[in-house]
């Protein structure tokens, strides 16, 4: 705990679905490039929409939203953010849990999308204890293999070798207490994994059975105009890049056709919306 309060603007929301109570709490944010943004798309039309989303200097901030699941006697809980390692402005998970009044004792199983750093590295806290020492979690065996392989650095830049040293670390600590998991497996009754490629080798997101049906997406989809006016944008963070691009066609025709809500990790707070189709692409329209 580095006892910084919880920012005001994020309180955990919460909603019902189907059989279950979703919550979203903020892990903090981000700062980036603004050079990590499809990079290789068309310079005017690229600069248009970062305007649109008043992304015009050099960094800018992305949301970090976690998913916590209550289903039954389970609480779940997707990803872990970031931890105490990665961004000063990230790791705030728990502190803003506890000021909801959530006893993160509580939490019985952990989902994780993908093993990048602000999913994945609040697994363990600075003297790298779990932070969830009774928790069972579940990791997709492809994105294991991945991160365990020699594959792990290629494709990465230099400056991120890190990751793979923090994905390590924090795979190693859980390692007594993992499930490895593949799409079509179901957590619980009405929680299944599905496949969502490409921005890392084994990413996943979630559906949760009832309505028109609720995908916490991950990173699947991470900008809110980018991501759905050009699902064909290469961003620099996915690791396999035409497969990331599949993968968001491939979602945003089933979040359009089955007017499903989602989750989206990255998107602004709490990132929980539809997906409408405009213009031959499609729109991000918030609901929360
Ligand atoms: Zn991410």
């Amino acid at each position: 705990m580095r006892g910084l309060p919880a920012f005001a603007a994020s309180a955990p929301t919460t909603f019902k679905h189907g059989a279950f109570e979703v919550t979203v709490v903020s892990d903090g944010h981000l700062v980036l490039p603004v050079s990590f943004l499809a990079p290789g798309a068309p310079a005017a039309e690229r600069a248009e929409l970062l305007k649109a989303a008043g992304q015009t200097a050099e960094q800018y901030n992305s949301p970090t939203n976690l998913t916590l699941i209550r289903a039954g006697a389970d609480l779940i809980l997707v990803d872990m953010g970031s931890g105490d390692r990665f961004m000063p402005t990230a790791g705030r998970l728990w502190d803003n849990l506890k000021a909801a009044g959530i006893d993160k004792g509580k939490i019985t199983k952990v989902i994780f999308t993908h093993g990048h750093p602000d999913h994945l590295w609040g697994a363990v806290d600075e003297l790298d204890e779990l932070a969830l020492p009774h928790a069972a979690f579940y990791v997709a065996g492809a994105e294991w293999d991945f991160w365990a392989g020699d594959n792990a650095t290629r494709g990465l830049p230099a400056e991120r070798a890190g990751f793979v040293t923090g994905a390590r670390r924090n795979y190693a600590a859980i390692k007594q207490r993992v499930t490895m998991v593949k799409p079509g497996d179901d957590i619980v009754t009405g929680l299944r994994i599905i496949a969502t490629p490409g921005h890392t080798q084994g990413h996943v997101a979630l559906e949760l059975a009832g309505g028109d049906g609720l995908i916490v997406v991950g990173d699947a989809l991470t900008h809110p105009l980018i991501s759905f006016r050009h699902p064909e944008w290469l961003p620099a963070a996915d690791h396999v890049p035409d497969v990331a691009a599949q993968t968001r066609a491939r979602l945003l025709d089933r979040l359009a056709n089955d007017r499903s809500k989602l989750i989206g990790f990255h998107l602004p707070y709490p990132g929980i919306g539809t997906v409408e189709r405009k213009d031959g692409a499609y729109r991000f329209v918030a609901v929360a």
